[in-house]
């Protein structure tokens, strides 16, 4: 019988675990130090704890053992073959990647770094997005959530950032293009940062709706800006919504009812992916959603795949750094995607993104009726 969701996990993706200062930059570290206590000025500085830490995907993974949800199915993950990953980063970023296995050290100023088993946790981040989009091709799931990290969304071709190594749900969307035959798959990446690499990879390609609603500039990584729709035949296929702080559940699935819907009718994709972050949670203490709101998000999307491609669901995780807020939203989402009621969700009195999503409704109106214009399509009229 088809399970409703399959989780994709493995726990060798724990063995990513970089902490500590870099000694090889002291400028760096003095960068973070300095930044650290501007904003927790009692904080100690004698070790780094990295955000990005294994302690992210125990708490879901225990949340899910303590609770176990009915529907939902385990897979293994086998890592991402240089093939696969070549499809998103140039061969000379893969052998830079491949030279780092056994070291550690900081990659960037941004605190993107590694410890020795980074590059197979992050082989395996990027693997089990293909493993999933080949188990939905197969039918062997209605849709699918990957509990994953490193996460993905802000690795460019050829430079990791952002803890990033590898763009996981990239490599997913060009694996399922090239390898299993859809000619077009839309992300919608809900994670409270653009995503700013998943965008760089798919700006020139009308095969690839990318919808990114984010915190707006100069928030982190300062991109994502609403004009920025796409370029040359890639053009009009990127649909950017920037977002105050404070913004909570109603704001997001007012973008989800406003953008994303239209925009998946139009566009009428053969794969639903998201880059799903939970650092909009308010425990990370930036924006003010809740369980209850990505529950209701998940309910909505898993409704939408049924509508536009036969239920092809997949969840890459992304963000989202506070365990107690991450486990439970996590949970949430994938009781939604095994098809469990979402009766409700918290409603803020005063949400503070509601105008800049009408906004991005009104600025993209046109771009997203002419989504439904297929390239190269024959005109139809009157001899
Ligand atoms: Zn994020």
């Amino acid at each position: 019988m088809e399970k409703r969701v399959l989780i994709f996990y493995d726990e060798r993706m724990l063995g990513h675990d970089p902490t500590g200062w870099d000694e090889e930059h002291p400028d760096w570290s003095a960068a973070v130090k300095s930044m650290i206590s501007q904003q927790f000025p009692d904080a100690s500085l004698d070790t780094y704890n990295h955000p990005e830490r294994p302690g992210r995907l125990t708490a879901i993974v225990d949340a899910l053992s303590a609770s176990p949800i009915k529907g939902a199915d385990w897979r293994a993950v086998a890592p991402a073959t240089t093939t696969q990953l070549q499809r998103v980063h140039s061969p000379s970023y893969l052998a830079y990647i491949d030279s780092l296995v056994g070291r550690s050290g900081w990659l960037a100023q941004d605190t993107t770094a590694v410890s020795p088993d980074s590059v197979a946790a992050a082989r395996l981040a990027a693997g089990a997005g293909v493993a999933a989009c080949e188990a939905l091709a197969a039918r062997e799931g209605r849709n699918a959530f990957c509990i994953v990290r490193p996460p993905g969304h802000h690795a460019l071709n050829d430079r990791p950032m952002g803890f990033c190594l590898y763009n996981n749900i990239a490599v997913a969307a060009a694996h399922a293009r090239a390898s299993l035959g859809y000619e077009r798959v839309m992300i919608w990446d809900w994670d409270m940062h653009h995503g700013n690499g998943t965008q760089a990879l798919f700006y020139h390609d009308p095969n690839v709706l990318v919808i990114d609603s984010h915190v707006e500039a100069p928030f982190y990584p300062g991109t994502g800006h609403i004009e920025e729709t796409g370029a040359g035949a890639g053009r009009g296929f990127h649909l950017n919504v920037p977002l105050p702080r404070g913004c909570g559940n109603a704001t997001l699935l007012d973008v989800f009812d406003r953008v994303v819907r239209p925009a998946a009718h139009a566009f009428d994709p053969a794969l639903i992916l998201i880059s799903a972050g939970f650092d909009c949670h308010y425990l990370d203490q930036t924006c003010a959603m809740d369980d209850t709101g990505y529950a209701a998000l998940a309910a909505r999307v898993r409704s939408l795949a049924d509508d536009c491609c036969d239920g092809r669901l997949l969840l890459v995780l992304e963000g989202g750094y506070e365990p107690e807020g991450l486990s439970a939203s996590v949970h949430a989402t994938i009781g939604a995607l095994a098809g469990h009621a979402v009766d409700t969700f918290n409603v803020l009195p005063d949400d503070s993104g509601l105008a800049a999503v009408a906004k991005a409704e009104q600025f993209h109106a046109e771009t997203i009726a002419r989504l439904a214009y297929r390239p190269g399509a024959r005109a139809i009229g009157h001899a």
